[in-house]
């Protein structure tokens, strides 16, 4: 029998080869909120090795001791990150493709020199302007980077987004590309259970799946 994580990769090489892309070129960030080390184990045990969560309190109560046994997983904090969960965040996570306000990228900047270490970012742009959720202003977005990069000294690698909910994904997909390309960034972290090979076509270098690789989620997250 084929594994959902397997389904998902053969989906992913797919796209890939149908856009005329490498498949190595997209990396799966199985995003496992919500889901306790008996649902993530056996995504380890297929050779998955990274993984997206949402919330620093979380993660940081499950993944040491999973990090024990295998001790290669990489974590991406996917989530809205509060100024106060820095420190935390750091410590756990590999990179944190969030960074969706000033204040957030000079606590990020700051914490990581007092804490003698250097963190992965990448700036989360709300692609579709909408006013309930997170991310840089698109218009906003080349100045944000700037300050990022020139001023904060941040390690940014590239951009991510969340496009709105029932909708065309693509067209924002590839605003969301134009604005790395244009920024001379290369990682698009975009494409979820719904969407991720439309993502792939459109550039993505990861795509960030949950619900198509666990089961639906029994509560909201
Ligand atoms: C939950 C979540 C996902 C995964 O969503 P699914 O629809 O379950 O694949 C991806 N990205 C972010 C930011 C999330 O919060």
């Amino acid at each position: 029998m084929t594994s959902k994580v397997e389904t998902v990769l053969r989906n992913i090489r797919a796209a890939a080869k149908d856009s005329g892309r490498h498949p190595e070129d997209i990396r799966l960030v199985a995003v496992s909120k919500t889901r306790d080390a008996d649902a993530i184990t056996p995504l380890l045990d297929q050779g998955q090795r990274l993984f997206g969560e949402n919330k620093v309190q979380e993660a940081a109560g499950k993944w040491p001791a999973l990090r024990e046994k295998y001790s290669d997983v990489e974590l991406h904090m996917i989530g809205p990150l509060q100024s106060n969960k820095v420190r935390q965040a750091i410590r756990i996570f590999d990179v944190i493709e969030t960074i969706d306000r000033p204040k957030l990228a000079r606590a990020i900047a700051r914490i990581s020199r007092e804490e003698n270490t250097s963190c992965v970012g990448y700036i989360q742009i709300n692609i579709g302007q909408e006013q309930q959720k997170a991310g840089i202003d698109p218009q906003e977005a080349d100045n944000f980077i700037a300050l990022c990069r020139d001023e904060l000294k941040l390690d940014i690698a590239g951009l991510m987004c969340i496009p709105p909910a029932g909708r065309e994904a693509k067209t924002y997909f590839l605003r969301l590309r134009e604005i790395a390309r244009r920024n001379g960034l290369d990682k698009l972290s975009m494409g979820m259970s719904s969407d991720y090979e439309t993502a792939v076509r459109c550039g993505a270098t990861s795509v960030r799946v949950g619900t198509a690789l666990f089961g639906a989620r029994t509560y909201a997250n």
